[in-house]
């Protein structure tokens, strides 16, 4: 797995150079640090410097003086120009950032970068919105330069809550005060104040401080104009989604904090959250189980795919319609979330056959063959099976569930044993929520590493009769196995919902990735995933069958089948050339 990784990330890391973008250097003059003009170089790993010509006569120690303040910075300049002894008119000579007097930075970077601010929580860059190429800016060429290294566009993508690497001419990158590199952190205001009862680190935080009172341990929270509890407190810190879910936590908040009536809450209004409501990440960051997410969402974050599969050749999809039979999965408004999902599962099967060269594989069908009903509302119908060996007619819908990742190992098993490489099968299961009437649009759940449990089976009827079950009666993972799992389905994921983004469909505005999912107090990583031996899995949630617009989208077939193409480009883009053309390229049946 190690050599994958490094493959993988050599890979995922070379995907978001542009052609020219990093390295990219820009010079402008600046005519305010004296003259002759200097001018200031921003180059691409985000170091700053000035050069600058001497005047007539002047020698090394009053070139120092007048442009850093100071004779003794002449040996520094010296250094940085090679060890030159004596100035030469007319030449440029380099004079290091960190020489220059505060008034002289603050004007070169305001000349680099006239479009950007320097704000309380960090330095706000403005996007250049030039079209030409040679100006053309990546999530990677802003890290290099406000953070010294490419590698903290991670860190961009979650601070600015970017579900892929994609930028827009114009748009504002937000780079957080500790990733800041010197000479910007330096030109930041100070930290918005904290009471002496903070425990948060460097680490931004949504909260004005952690501390406890009579009640208990909790976090303060200050409303903002037009935020309400259940969505901006409760559905955001807490991970609630459910509508039952979060009326409890609504309550439970109310009456903490004694709010007689939530419509009335004034703006700035310091609601404080019970800790051990929090979920981890908005945890302080010295707590145990914020330290565990922080260290595993790392690790996670170094994998991507790096296989190469130009009209999905080679690829193995594995297509997982959620529920169906007896189960009738979110029953909303008449409508049968099995019937809807199946649908959409069958649309983007028939896509995937006409237009890639993917291999699908259903793992369920509604009677004998793979019929698609050209109408808007779909009848109720519930003669699903499970296609195992033999096929299961659903009826309970955990052993429908268990079937399903038996299945999908069973062929990963025979794909593996055809030479196929591991990067080349997809586990998708498509389902509709039933959450919180106000969440509108698509979600992606990715296995997370709660609750593992190791070497894992089923035994007894009806499990020991099918074929899978029997060939592999118990699964085990290592921890890396599922760390390598969760990385790449967070990448599968993440192209998944690019994709719907770009073909306007709605997705959750608020942490639309999920690695497990919350019930109560409960958190756990739905079976389909969690025992599935395909590394890169996802459970897509197309829309919220709870809120009433879904609802009534669902109920078309041009939505539905919208859903599917976003679908397959989901896919496509996942398995698409990165930009240098850096991914493995693999040969048919070689692996
Ligand atoms: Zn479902």
């Amino acid at each position: 797995m190690n050599t994958r990784t490094a493959i993988a990330c050599a890979a995922a890391l070379a995907a978001l150079i542009p052609a020219v973008g990093a390295g990219a250097t820009k010079r402008v003059a600046v005519p305010e640090i004296g003259s002759p003009t200097p001018v200031a170089v921003l180059t691409g790993n985000g170091a700053i410097h000035i050069e600058a010509k001497p005047r007539a006569n002047e020698g090394l120690l009053a070139f120092a003086e007048r442009l850093c303040g100071s004779a003794r910075h002449s040996s520094a300049i010296s250094r940085a120009n090679g060890g030159l002894r004596r100035l030469k008119r007319g030449v440029r000579y380099r004079v290091p950032f960190d020489l220059l007097p505060a008034g002289s930075r603050q004007a070169a970077v305001r000349a680099l970068l006239p479009k950007d601010q320097a704000a309380a929580d960090g330095w706000r860059h403005r996007v250049s919105s030039s079209r030409r190429s040679r100006d053309a800016e990546s999530l990677w060429s802003i890290a290099e330069w406000f953070t010294g290294s490419g590698e903290n566009h991670r860190a961009l993508r979650r601070a600015n809550s970017l579900t892929s690497n994609v930028i827009r001419p114009g748009q504002t990158i937000l780079v957080p005060r500790n990733i800041l590199a010197e000479p910007f952190a330096g030109m930041l205001p100070a930290p918005l104040p904290r009471t002496a009862d903070t425990t948060s680190g460097d680490e931004a935080t949504p909260f004005v401080r952690y501390g406890s009172d009579g009640k208990g341990e909790y976090a303060a929270y200050r409303l903002k104009a037009g935020e309400a509890l259940y969505s901006s407190v409760v559905m955001r810190f807490t991970g609630r989604l459910y509508a039952a879910d979060v009326n409890e936590l609504v309550r439970v908040i109310e009456q903490r904090n004694e709010i007689g009536d939530v419509r009335d809450l004034p703006v700035g209004y310091e609601v404080r959250i019970p800790r051990d409501l929090l979920a981890a990440r908005y945890l302080p960051p010295n707590d145990r189980l914020r330290v565990e997410w922080e260290s595993e969402r790392a690790a996670g974050e170094q994998i991507e795919n790096d296989v190469l599969a130009l009209d999905l050749d080679g690829v193995t999809v594995v297509l997982d319609a959620g529920h169906g039979g007896r189960d009738i999965g979110a029953p909303v408004g008449g409508i049968w979330e099995s019937n809807y999902v199946y649908d959409i599962m069958l649309r983007t099967r028939k896509v995937l056959e006409s237009r890639t060269a993917a291999t699908v594989v259903p793992t369920t069908r509604e009677g004998s063959t793979f019929r698609i009903i050209d109408a808007d509302v779909l009848p109720q119908s519930s003669g699903h099976a499970v296609l195992t060996n033999p096929p299961y007619r659903i009826d309970k819908a955990a052993v429908a569930t268990n079937f399903r990742w038996y299945f999908a190992n069973w062929i990963y098993q025979q794909k593996r044993k055809e030479g196929v490489d591991p990067g080349q099968v997809i586990f998708i299961s498509i389902h509709a929520d039933s959450l919180h009437h106000s969440l509108r649009g698509a979600m992606v759940y990715i296995p997370g590493l709660v609750g593992i449990t190791n070497n894992y089976g089923k035994t007894g009827a009806p499990y020991t009769s099918r074929r899978e079950v029997r060939s592999e009666p118990r699964v085990s993972f290592t921890r890396n196995e599922r760390t390598t799992s969760k990385g790449l389905s967070r990448d599968l994921a993440e192209h998944m919902l690019a994709s719907f983004r770009s073909s306007d469909l709605a997705i959750h505005h608020n942490g639309p990735i999920r690695d497990r999912i919350v019930r109560g107090r409960r958190a756990y990583v739905p079976a389909q995933l969690r025992f599935n031996r395909v590394p890169a899995k996802i459970l897509l949630e197309v829309c919220n069958l709870g809120n009433e617009q879904d609802r009534r989208l669902i109920k078309t077939r041009v939505y539905r089948q919208r859903v599917a193409e976003a679908i397959v480009e989901g896919l496509l883009s996942y398995y698409g050339v990165p930009r240098d053309g850096s991914r493995r390229t693999l040969t048919a049946g070689g692996s």
